[in-house]
């Protein structure tokens, strides 16, 4: 069984660790460098993207989790985790700054004020079994991938009305390597899939690379 943490410092925590353990993880919260070094996987679940960030660096969090990265450490960002994700973002705050990896450019707040929070159903690459639920709140997109980059979803172009929509076409979920993004929480419509996909990464990787990931 593998062990999973979810980022612990601000956001959307509880929902994630019942999530993890629903799908067969060993979940736990990481709130210190002790704690990150003991899992096979990380979850940055979402929240506010500039917390995150400032927390980050008061608990002395953020020089090891790039380092476990580099590493090749599974990381699953949602929302905000996304963001964190992101080598490159626009309309960040002056002073923000991620942890980065996946080599994208992300927008935040990127769906506007009217439709700030949504739910809808989205085809995801890797998901079996049908359109996975999922919402968004003050969501990113991303806007630019680069080529080691697999776009895994994007918005659809027409609604389930049919009607044409604003942001179609953009990216809301990709995967580099062991890295995966979603701009959408899954954890919050009772929808665990996206979970299981993380879970599965995270073995995969296990078995690759059992003496680097393993500590
Ligand atoms: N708008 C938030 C940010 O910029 C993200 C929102 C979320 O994680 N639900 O960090």
């Amino acid at each position: 069984t593998p062990t999973i943490g979810v980022l612990a410092l601000q956001g959307d925590v509880g929902a994630h660790l019942t999530a993890l353990a629903s799908v067969g993880a060993r979940a736990v919260t990481v709130r210190r460098p002790d704690e990150l070094a003991l899992v096979d996987g990380l979850v940055l679940p979402g929240g506010e993207s500039t917390t995150i960030d400032k927390l980050l660096r008061i608990f002395e969090l953020r020089d090891p989790l790039q380092a476990r990265i580099k590493e090749g450490l599974p990381v699953y960002g949602s929302c905000a985790g996304m963001i964190l994700l992101a080598d490159r973002i626009l309309d960040g705050t002056a002073d923000q700054q991620t942890i980065g990896g996946m080599d994208v450019v992300v927008r935040r707040n990127a769906f506007g004020r009217q439709v700030d929070s949504f739910e809808t159903d989205l085809d995801v690459v890797g998901v079996s079994d049908g359109a996975v639920r999922t919402a968004f709140i003050r969501a990113p997109w991303i806007e630019e991938a680069g080529r080691d980059v697999e776009v895994l979803s994007r918005i659809p172009a027409v609604d389930t009305q049919g009607r044409a929509v604003a942001a179609a076409g953009r990216i809301v979920a990709a995967r580099q390597g062991p890295l995966l993004a979603t701009a959408f929480h899954p954890e919050i419509t009772g929808d665990t899939r996206v979970h299981g996909l993380f879970v599965s990464m995270v073995a995969g990787e296990r078995s690759r690379f059992p003496a680097t990931v393993r500590r």
